[in-house]
């Protein structure tokens, strides 16, 4: 098939590509380059199933185009990250809804299928566990910019039903907490790339309130296989999603990536002012009911976290090895 990956330069979508690459697709890769890197998607252009165009999923003309010519295009291109979020807002909100209001109608007038990157954060403030895909949005206050990307991704996902009642054939993925080689972090954000790069360093390893907090993280290769799997027609018209169920704690995490990766850091405990400026609203646990996935999408996270981890910290090695981390 001919596929259009957006976002594809990041750390879900070079990954991604790859894989469509392995399967036998022609794989466009669609990347603004605002978070994205050219070098991973070194072992994609050496395939000559694969082109790379340097566009905005803003930009209609290049995206009708693009659209004309593929059979399913998998929209992960978005305005993310902790530091966006907070500080600038409007950034999240247009370059989420803009962008992806353009994928899905430019995809309806052409008869292809959308697979929508959506995030765990929609589920908002809910604090009913595990979260099943019909389970409530509890919504944060609008005043608060940390909800932006939560809100403007939950925009995104009524737009992607919506065109699903017009006929779209559209499935959804939420992804919770993926880590991997290739994991960007930013200032805030990115709890495993920030916490491996201070441990190969020696540096401090940052645990944010009391690490009491609760994650499920999911190795990139299981997110992938997810994502994947949301192409099929049977997947048409729903949610997803895509985690793992191995939950653990902020602070067990910071001793894990330190004892895996050898490191002396010290593990110091930061207060969320001191991180994240004030009126952050921090979520206490975020675990996925893969019940769905698993049915529907069949779906199984294989990767255990030691493993997962293990591979991340020697990609991030490599890395700082070639000086390739800043
Ligand atoms: N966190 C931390 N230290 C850091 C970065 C993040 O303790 O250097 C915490 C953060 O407060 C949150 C968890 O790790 O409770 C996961 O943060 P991340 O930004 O990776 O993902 P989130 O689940 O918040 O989307």
């Amino acid at each position: 098939m001919n596929i259009l990956v957006t976002g594809g330069a990041g750390f879900i979508g070079s990954h991604l590509v790859e894989r469509l690459l392995e399967q036998g697709h022609y794989v466009w890769t669609l990347d603004d380059m605002s978070t994205g890197k050219l070098h991973f998607l070194n072992e994609a252009t050496e395939n000559n199933r694969h082109s790379m165009i340097y566009g905005s999923v803003t930009d209609k003309y290049l995206l009708r185009g693009l659209m004309e010519r593929c059979d399913v295009v998998f929209h992960l291109a978005a305005v993310l990250g902790v530091k966006n979020t907070v500080e600038n807002p409007l950034k999240v909100i247009e370059g989420n809804i803009d962008g992806t209001r353009n994928i899905l109608e430019l995809a309806h007038q052409n008869g292809v299928k959308v697979v929508f990157a959506s995030t765990s954060e929609i589920y908002g403030k809910n604090n009913k566990l595990p979260f099943n895909e019909e389970s409530d949005r509890v919504l944060g206050a609008p005043s608060i910019h940390r909800w932006s990307y939560a809100t403007a991704k939950a925009i995104d996902e009524h737009l992607c039903f919506a065109y699903a009642e017009r006929g779209l054939r559209v499935s959804v993925v939420r992804y919770f907490n993926a880590y991997g080689p290739r994991q960007t972090s930013s200032q805030y954000g990115g709890v495993v790339a920030r916490f491996i790069r201070a441990a190969l360093r020696n540096q401090p390893i940052e645990v944010y309130h009391d690490g009491s907090q609760i994650r499920c993280f999911t190795y990139i290769r299981d997110t992938v296989e997810g994502t994947l799997a949301a192409m099929g027609s049977h997947a048409n018209g729903q949610a997803f999603n895509v985690g793992s169920e191995h939950a653990i704690t902020i602070r067990d995490l910071a001793y894990k990536i330190r004892d895996l990766s050898g490191s002396s850091s010290p593990i110091v405990y930061v207060p969320y002012a001191k991180a994240y400026g004030p009126g952050y609203e921090d979520m206490p646990v975020r675990m996925p009911d893969l019940a769905r996935s698993r049915n529907v999408l069949n779906y199984e996270p294989s990767v255990s976290l030691d493993e997962g981890l293990k591979l991340s910290i020697d990609w991030f090695r490599e890395q700082l090895k070639d000086g390739n981390l800043s």
